[in-house]
């Protein structure tokens, strides 16, 4: 298959910094659109990809898979959008489009797993996928959204991630104006799953260890800022959440968090992969029909819905806009929680 080669940013080994490369994209097949990125935010996933913190890291990594831009090239068979108009793209390129999970719109539980933007496997050139953070990008028409024209662009950018991670789960446990819905960690997801939530009129609470956050919580649109640490404030406020969105990255003891749900209610884990130290205690779960949940981004269908649903409620992240040459930086700020609540890269940086 004909290849292109087009310029990106990325990193040779985990412990290197991202820098300059160029990397191959296919040519477009007769359903591929072709996107010339204009902006790409960057999730705390490119950072843990970057640094193989998961493993199974492939090298060279080009993170990214928060992506908008401008179509510049479609196949022969693409119907659903044409060249100049805006597409997206999130954190899915492909999956089997087979299995019970792909029928039924899940494809990010594709039974034959599905192909991640980066560091998944290019299905027809073999090698890993590489994501964002670089010129252009070529997508199966089916993998490309549709974006509200209403909407600031660059700050649409995180919805692909960070938005529809923290949608998937309000909507699987059916958040609305009677729920009462606790945000674990105000970072990326943190902040849309206050917006998001709020959008769908539930009642909502941050927990965040950060005290210098506790305006921005209320601003964002969380009816009360609860600080993690603070044993009384903890206290105050159990049995009361009947969903909980957790984001923290690392491992941290969730059953405090436990303690704040009610009879029947459900602590979604989006967060942190692996073993949860210390353990969980099953007392308080049986006693309380409580039950500790994870989600994985969100389908096709379902990210359409969300991009919508923004469109309407004039929802979009908050962002820092930043050059692809501060990448390093970013990633070092991102780890001191230090992003309100965004960054987003300005790709045209990267044709300098
Ligand atoms: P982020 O912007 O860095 O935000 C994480 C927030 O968690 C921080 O702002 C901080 O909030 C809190 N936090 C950080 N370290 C902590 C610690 N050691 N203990 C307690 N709280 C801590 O990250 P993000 O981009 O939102 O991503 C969050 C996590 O979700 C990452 O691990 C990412 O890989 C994962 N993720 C999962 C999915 C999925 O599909 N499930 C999709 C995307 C991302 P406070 O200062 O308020 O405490
Ligand atoms: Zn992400």
């Amino acid at each position: 298959m004909s290849t292109k080669n087009v310029k990106a940013f990325g990193t040779e080994s985990k412990d290197a910094a991202l820098k300059q490369m160029s990397i191959e994209r296919r040519e477009v097949m007769p359903k591929d659109i072709e996107i010339e990125i204009l902006y790409c935010g960057v999730c705390h996933s490119d950072l843990h990809t970057a640094r193989n913190d998961w493993g199974g890291t492939i090298y060279p990594a080009v993170p990214g898979h928060e992506i908008v831009g401008k179509i510049t090239r479609v196949g022969s068979e693409v119907t659903k959008l044409k060249v100049g108009d805006i597409g997206a793209v999130g954190c899915l390129v492909d999956s089997c489009r087979e299995c019970d999970s792909c029928k039924h719109d899940l494809e990010q539980y594709c039974l034959n797993g599905f192909t991640g933007t980066y560091n998944g496997k290019e299905k027809y050139l073999g090698n890993q996928t590489f994501g964002g953070y670089s010129e252009k990008i070529v997508v199966d028409e089916h993998f490309v959204l549709k974006v509200p024209a209403n909407l600031n662009l660059p700050a649409v950018a995180p919805l692909l991630c960070a938005g529809i991670t923290t949608w998937s789960p309000l909507r699987h446990w059916k958040v609305g104006k009677e729920s009462k819905v606790a945000v674990v960690g105000l970072g990326g997801l943190g902040h849309m799953a206050i917006k998001l939530a709020k959008g769908l009129g539930a009642h909502v609470t941050l927990f965040s260890r950060t005290p210098g956050k506790i305006k921005d919580g209320l601003d964002l649109g969380a009816d009360q800022v609860v600080i993690s640490t603070d044993a009384a404030q903890m206290k105050s406020v159990q049995g009361k959440f009947d969903v909980i969105i957790d984001t923290v990255p690392y491992v941290h003891d969730v059953n405090p968090y436990v303690a704040t749900l009610t009879i029947s209610g459900t602590l979604v884990l989006v967060g942190y992969l692996g073993n949860l130290d210390p353990m969980l205690n099953s007392v308080p779960m049986i006693l309380g029909r409580k039950s500790v949940a994870g989600s994985v981004i969100g389908g096709i269908a379902e990210t359409q819905e969300l991009l919508n649903f923004c469109g309407e409620h004039n929802i979009v992240s908050d962002i820092e806009i930043i050059k692809i040459q501060d990448i390093n930086e970013a990633y070092e700020r991102m780890l001191k929680s230090d992003v309100r609540y965004r960054f987003v890269i300005d790709m045209a940086s990267l044709k300098k």
